[in-house]
Parts: structure tokens; C-alpha cells; sequence
């Protein structure tokens, strides 16, 4: 099949590569200069595990383009898949469409044949039948059906995701458009389940499944205060709680609070929802106060261990909002640095990937480390605030030698703790007394 996407990000760029993999042609679009003049020069623009060696091979067989031009992206597409952002209204919190928007009304005058466009982008209910509207008022005789194909990709494990995804779901309104989408998806035919369902439905699955998500994580944070005031262990706690099948294991990990692109934007977007129909969604609104609130929580605890120290120095690893990705948007290690700073730390910081994202929201109000070492050197305390498996192998030693004083604020859980509080670190962790 002839497949464009409409931008060219987290989503779009791993499905763009995904789909040329499995033999379709496509072309991915997007309005950043820098960003196509990158890929057409075989380098990835993003950070993802197994990603450079698929885009690598699909640019050298020309199953994959890049371009600026809407144009000769849309022409000739069977399916035009639209992966733009939808960030929050930095005001009201609802999803802001005026990418979608702006995407809708260009691509329209480019559909010939039948055409199936298919929104990526996770949208509030009843975006389907606003495109529908736009792309019919820009070009009445274009043959067209809209589709909803909410992604449920997680960043780190896009290219994993895509090809092992645990679910795909599809809101087509017509049986044309689901025959095509279904024609798409036939290698995953029989290998996972492929939900048909009514556009408005799948639209709200999106939502409904990460505002589900972030409420797991903000529950078993809440949890992990509850043991450390109690003498449990929070890792035993959700062990007997996952064993219920009807709970699941996943998503029971304390931390600093979620982050990331998609679960911050996610639910204050369903709450805003919520809140213009009528309906109360207070577990939803209750998750987002929570893990707001769990951020400065989180900083209060660094800044505790340093209490007596003028401007103390706080050696940080981890930018990114988990492990495995480059990506610091709503990253919580980004705001607790920020109220790390507001109450008059100096940083040292350090991620294997998300230094160049962390200068974009942070400057030169940081240093910025070259490696753990360099971060921990001369430090009054050290915390881990993102999962990277390389931030587990830390040289204990030879971090006692570097640090000021013996002081470990892990919010990950990364480090032996029994090894650290043998060699004399004062460790504060998670969840655990
Ligand atoms: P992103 O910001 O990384 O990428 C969006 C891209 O769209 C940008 O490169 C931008 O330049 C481009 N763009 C905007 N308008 C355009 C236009 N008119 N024509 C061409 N290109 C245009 O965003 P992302 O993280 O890939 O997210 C995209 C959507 O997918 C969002 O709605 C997001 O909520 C959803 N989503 C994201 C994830 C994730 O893990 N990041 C997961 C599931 C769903």
C-alpha cells in the first residue's frame, strides 16, 4: 500500500519506519526543515532502541521518503495517517488541534481515489467528524472516509510496540474505510487482537486507557507513602496486588510521579473533556492534583537531606521521563530540578540520552555532566530521578569518594540499597523504610 504520515515524531517516525518494514510505501511528511533535511540524510532525529537499524535498511530500499511537500506525500496515498502533535492549551488543559486542523485543511486537496485518513493522534471525541468536515469543505468531490487508529506505543519500545502491540484499535464508520485498515493491519491478523469499533469509541479508548494508566501509577505512589510511614514494603505490596489477575502486575512501580508526553497531557485533556460535558471525573482530577503535588513532594525530600547547606549542589541522574528514550516533555526529573533550582540548588546533571532535550527546557541554569562521575563530583547529595539501566552498574566506591557527604535520594529504586548503606551512604528510597 501507499501509506503518507503527517508528522514526523515520536509516533510518526516509528510508524512511518514500521510500516515500510512490513513492505508498504510511504512517506513521511512534516513541516520541520531541520528535521527532513536530517532524515534524508540518514540521520534519526529521535532516540529509539532498534530504530536505526530498521530506518537504516528502508531508506537504502527506498521503501521510505521524507519530504516538506503535503502534496507528494497525499497524492497517490491509499492511506494518509496523521501523527501531529495535540499539546495541551497551556491555559484550559484541553487538547490544542490546530495541527490537526491545519494538517486536515492542506492534506485535503490532495486526495485522488479513495483515500482513508486515519488519525494517529490521540484527540479528544469527535475529532473524526470535525476532519471529516474540513477535509468535505476544502474538496466536495474527494472520496474519502476518516478513521480513528489511536497509538499505544510506549517511547523507548516504539519499534518493539509496533510490531508487538498488545492491542490495535480501529473506529471506522464505514465498512470501505475497514476493509482498507484492515488490509493495512493483515500481517497482524491472528497475532493480536484488532478492535472494530464506532469512531467515537476508539477515540475515547485512547483517553480512557492512559487516564487509567497514570491513576495506577498515581495509586501506587500513594501506596509507597502509605509504607514508608507503616514499615511495608511497597515492593512486596504491589507483588501480593499483581498476583490478582483482575489488578495485573504492571504499572505497580513507585517512582517521582508520571511524566512524559502523553499521561500529563492525556488526562488533563479527558478531565477538560469531563468537565465541558457535564460529567464528573473526579478519580481522573484527583490524579492530576496527586501526581502535580508529588513533583515538589519529591524535590522537598532532596532538599531535606541537604537542609543545612547554603545553595547545596545536587548531582541529578536522569533527565528523560523514563528510561530508553531522549524524550524530557513533562519529564518529572525537568520539574524537580526546576524547584530544585527555584530554592536555590546548584545542579549537576547527567543522562545517557536527554542532555540535548534537558538543555531546551533547562539552558545554562545547570552544568551539564559528562558522564555519572562528572555529575556526582563534589555533590552534597545525589538522587536518580529516570530508570536508565546504566545508572544500576554506579560504582558505589568510588560515588563515596566523589560526593561531599554519603547521601543517596534514589526516587528510582535503581541502587542496592543494602550494598550502599554497608559502605555508610544514608539511602533514601521509595516505598521502603
Ligand atoms: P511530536 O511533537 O514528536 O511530533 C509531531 C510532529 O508533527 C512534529 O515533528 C511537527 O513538526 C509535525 N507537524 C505538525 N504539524 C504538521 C503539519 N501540518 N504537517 C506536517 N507535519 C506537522 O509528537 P508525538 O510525540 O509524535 O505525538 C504525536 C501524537 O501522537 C500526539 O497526539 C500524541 O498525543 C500521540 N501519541 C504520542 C505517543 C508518544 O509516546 N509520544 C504515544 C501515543 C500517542
Amino acid at each position: 500500500m501507499k501509506i503518507a504520515v503527517i508528522g514526523t515524531g515520536y509516533v510518526g517516525l516509528p510508524t512511518g519506519v514500521g510500516l515500510a518494514e512490513l513492505g508498504n510505501d510511504v512517506i513521511c511528511i512534516d513541516k520541520d526543515e531541520n528535521k527532513i533535511n536530517a532524515l534524508k540524510n540518514g540521520n534519526l532525529t529521535i532516540f529509539e532502541d532498534g530504530l536505526p537499524e530498521l530506518f537504516a535498511k528502508n531508506v537504502k530500499s527506498g521503501k521510505i521518503k521524507f519530504t516538506m511537500s503535503t502534496k507528494e506525500g497525499v497524492e497517490n496515498a491509499d492511506v494518509v495517517i496523521l501523527a501531529v502533535g495535540t499539546p495541551p492549551n497551556p491555559i484550559t488543559k484541553e487538547a490544542d488541534m490546530k495541527y490537526i486542523h491545519a494538517a486536515s485543511e492542506e492534506l485535503a486537496q490532495y486526495i485522488t481515489g479513495y483515500t482513508v485518513v486515519a488519525v494517529k493522534s490521540t484527540v479528544p471525541v469527535n475529532t473524526g467528524d470535525e476532519v471529516e468536515k474540513i477535509i468535505a469543505a476544502q474538496n466536495p468531490k474527494g472520496e474519502f472516509d476518516v478513521v480513528s487508529l489511536p497509538e499505544f506505543l510506549r517511547e523507548g519500545f516504539a519499534v518493539h510496540d509496533f510490531f508487538n502491540p498488545d492491542r490495535i484499535v480501529v473506529g471506522a464508520n464505514s465498512e470501505r474505510a475497514k476493509e482498507k485498515i484492515k488490509e493495512l493491519y493483515a500481517p497482524f491478523e491472528g497475532k493480536t487482537n484488532i478492535l472494530y469499533v464506532k469512531r467515537r469509541s476508539s477515540e475515547t479508548i485512547k483517553y480512557a486507557s492512559n487516564a487509567f494508566l497514570a491513576m495506577k501509577i498515581q495509586y501506587i505512589n500513594e501506596m509507597a507513602d502509605f509504607c514508608e510511614k507503616s514499615g511495608a514494603d511497597v515492593y512486596e505490596v504491589a507483588k501480593g496486588m499483581g498476583l490478582d489477575s483482575r489488578i495485573g502486575n504492571k504499572f505497580l512501580n513507585p517512582g517521582p510521579g508520571y511524566g512524559g508526553f502523553c499521561f500529563p497531557k492525556d488526562t488533563n485533556a479527558m478531565a477538560y473533556m469531563g468537565r465541558v460535558k457535564g460529567v464528573d471525573l473526579s478519580l481522573i482530577e484527583a490524579t492530576i492534583r496527586g501526581n502535580d503535588k508529588r513533583k515538589i513532594n519529591m524535590a522537598k525530600r532532596i532538599l531535606e537531606e541537604v537542609s543545612n547547606i547554603r545553595c547545596p549542589v545536587v548531582a541529578v541522574l536522569g533527565a528523560a521521563f523514563k528510561g530508553g528514550t531522549d524524550d524530557c516533555r513533562e519529564s518529572p526529573a525537568m520539574q524537580i530540578v526546576e524547584v530544585l533550582l527555584e530554592k536555590g540548588a546548584k545542579i549537576r546533571l547527567y543522562d545517557p540520552e536527554a542532555l540535548e532535550n534537558a538543555k531546551k527546557i533547562l539552558g545554562d541554569k545547570v552544568y551539564y555532566a559528562t558522564d555519572m562521575y562528572d555529575a556526582i563530583k563534589g555533590a552534597d547529595v545525589l538522587t536518580i530521578l529516570t530508570e536508565w539501566e546504566d545508572f544500576k552498574s554506579l560504582d558505589l566506591q568510588k560515588t563515596k569518594t566523589l560526593l561531599k557527604n554519603p547521601k543517596i535520594v534514589d526516587l528510582r529504586n535503581l541502587i542496592n540499597r543494602d550494598e550502599a548503606i554497608s559502605l555508610g551512604f544514608e539511602v533514601k528510597a521509595i516505598g521502603v523504610m
